[in-house]
C-alpha cells in the first residue's frame, strides 16, 4: 500500500506542471529538469516529489484504477446524503456558502454558537460537501517524527515546557535518518515532517544534513521546530526542506503573552510570512480552548489563518497536561472542534484542513468525524514505539499506544471507508 497515488505530467509552465490522476487534474510545483509531459510522478502537498518509472506507474495503476472509482463514488455520495431543513436562522448563511459568497466575522460566529443539534449537523454535512466538490476525494497522509522532546521555552499548556518534569530524549541524526528511511521505505511514507521542541542543540548544520540525507529517499520534508533565524530556515531550504509547520497558537495578542513567557507573538506572525516568501509550504493554525478565550477569538483564529494564506491549516484542542500550570482547564468539546473545522471550509472552501492528533485524543470517533467535517488531512506518529509516550505534550494522546503498522492500517481503513483516495490535493 502506497500512500499517494502516480500521477501522469499533462502540461509543464515553467516551476509548476498539471498532473493527472484517473482524469483529474492537479497543479504542482516542480523542481526538476529532466521531467517531461507524459512522465509518471509522485506528488505530495503540490510538490513534485519523484519521477517513477514508467512499469512501477502502470502496476500501481492498474491496482487504483477500480478502486479509485469505487471510492470516489462512495465520497460523492456520502457527502450528499441526509440533509435535514435548516433553521430559518441558519437558511440565508448557508446559500452565501454554497454560492461560494464570502461568510462574514458574525455569520461564522453566529455558526459556532449554534446550540440547535439538527443545524449543527447541518453545518458539519454542507462542510463535507464543500469539501468534496473542491478536491474530490483527495486525501494525504503524513507521517512524523518527534525528534526530540526538549525545549527552551515554557509555555503554559505544553507537556514537555522546559519546567516539566519529563524524561528528557533526543535523537542524533543518524538515528533520525534510519527512522526516515524507514518511514519511506517499510511505511511508504512520501512526506514527513520533523519535530521537536525549541531545541538548540540540533544547530545548522546537523538539521541540514538530516534533510539532506533524507530528501535522497524521495521525500517532502517538512520540519517544526519553532522559532529560529529566517537564515537558518533558508539554508534548511537549500537543503531540501519544503514545509515547515508553526502555529501561530492564537490572534489574541493578550491571551498569546500570557501563554507563552518570553515569545513574541509579532516575530512568530513574521517568520511564518518570512517562510512563505523563502518557498515553503506552510501549514499553520491554533490552539482551542485556552484561558479566557471567546467564541470571538476563535474566529479570529480562524481569519487570521485565512489571512495568512497557508497551505495546511492545523488547529487543535487544548488537552491538559499534568506536568503544566493548566492541568486543571477544561477539555474541550468535541462539537466544538467539529464546528470549527466545518467554519474554516467555510471561511477558505478551498483548504487543506488537518485532524490533528489532539482531536484524535478527544474520542476514539473524532477522527473520523473530523474528516466528515470538512478536513482533508491526517498524520500518523512514525516515532519508535520506545520513545512515543516520551514526547508528553498533553496527556492520553492518541496514537501513543498504537504499534506504526496497525495504525497505519487502521488509518488506510478508515479512509477507504470513507471514499478517501491517496491521491495529491495539489496547490490552493
Ligand atoms: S509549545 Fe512548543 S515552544 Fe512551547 S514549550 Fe511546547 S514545544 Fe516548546
Amino acid at each position: 500500500m502506497c500512500y499517494t497515488i502516480p500521477g501522469k505530467i499533462t502540461k509543464i509552465n515553467g516551476k509548476k506542471a498539471i498532473v493527472e490522476y484517473f482524469g483529474e487534474e492537479r497543479e504542482i510545483l516542480n523542481e526538476f529538469s529532466d521531467i517531461k509531459e507524459g512522465d509518471f510522478v509522485y506528488a505530495q502537498g503540490g510538490y513534485l516529489i519523484n519521477k517513477v518509472p514508467e512499469e512501477e506507474a502502470l502496476e500501481s495503476l492498474k491496482f487504483w484504477k477500480e478502486n479509485f472509482k469505487t471510492l470516489k463514488e462512495l465520497d460523492k455520495n456520502l457527502a450528499v446524503t441526509g440533509f435535514a431543513k435548516p433553521s430559518d436562522k441558519l437558511i440565508p448563511i448557508l446559500k452565501k456558502i454554497q454560492n461560494k459568497k464570502e461568510v462574514s466575522k458574525k455569520e461564522l460566529l453566529a455558526l459556532l454558537e449554534t446550540k440547535d443539534k439538527q443545524d449543527q449537523e447541518i453545518i458539519l454535512k454542507t462542510a463535507n460537501q464543500i469539501r468534496q466538490q473542491i478536491h474530490s476525494n483527495a486525501s494525504c497522509v503524513h507521517g512524523i517524527i518527534e525528534f526530540s522532546n526538549y525545549c527552551r521555552n515554557n509555555c503554559y499548556y505544553c507537556g514537555i515546557r522546559k519546567d516539566a518534569p519529563v524524561e528528557r530524549y533526543r535523537l542524533s541524526p543518524d538515528e533520525i535518518i534510519e527512522i526516515g528511511k524507514k518511514a519511506a521505505h517499510k511505511y511508504n511514507f512520501k512526506a514527513l515532517v520533523l519535530q521537536s521542541g525549541e531545541d538548540l542543540w540540533y544547530t545548522e548544520e546537523k538539521l541540514s544534513y538530516i534533510i539532506q540525507e533524507l530528501r535522497k529517499e524521495n521525500l517532502l520534508l517538512f520540519v517544526s521546530l519553532g522559532i529560529r533565524p529566517k537564515e537558518t530556515y533558508q539554508k534548511l531550504f537549500a537543503a531540501g526542506a519544503r514545509g515547515v509547520l508553526m502555529r501561530f497558537e492564537t490572534a489574541n495578542q493578550k491571551i498569546f503573552d500570557s501563554m507563552r513567557p518570553q515569545t513574541d507573538f509579532e516575530t512568530r506572525i513574521q517568520l511564518i510570512k518570512d517562510l512563505q516568501k523563502i518557498g515553503y509550504i506552510v501549514a499553520t493554525g491554533f490552539l482551542v480552548g485556552l484561558p479566557n478565550e471567546t467564541n470571538e477569538d476563535i474566529v479570529d483564529n480562524i481569519l487570521l489563518t485565512k489571512e495568512l494564506q497557508p497551505e495546511m491549516f492545523s488547529f487543535g484542542p487544548l488537552i491538559p497536561s499534568q506536568d503544566t500550570p493548566l492541568k486543571d482547564e477544561p477539555p474541550v468539546k468535541k462539537e466544538t472542534m467539529l464546528k470549527i473545522i466545518a467554519l474554516t471550509r467555510f471561511a477558505e472552501p478551498d483548504a487543506n484542513i488537518l485532524v490533528t492528533t489532539a482531536l484524535e485524543t478527544l474520542d476514539e470517533d473524532a477522527k473520523k468525524e473530523g474528516l466528515m467535517a470538512g478536513a482533508n488531512s491526517l498524520m500518523i506518529n512514525v516515532t519508535p514505539d520506545a520513545i512515543r509516550n516520551k514526547y508528553h505534550i498533553y496527556d492520553n494522546r492518541a496514537q501513543n499506544d498504537k504499534d506504526i503498522q496497525k495504525n497505519i492500517d487502521q488509518t488506510i481503513k478508515l479512509m477507504q471507508s470513507l471514499g478517501r483516495a491517496p491521491s495529491d490535493i495539489g496547490l490552493k
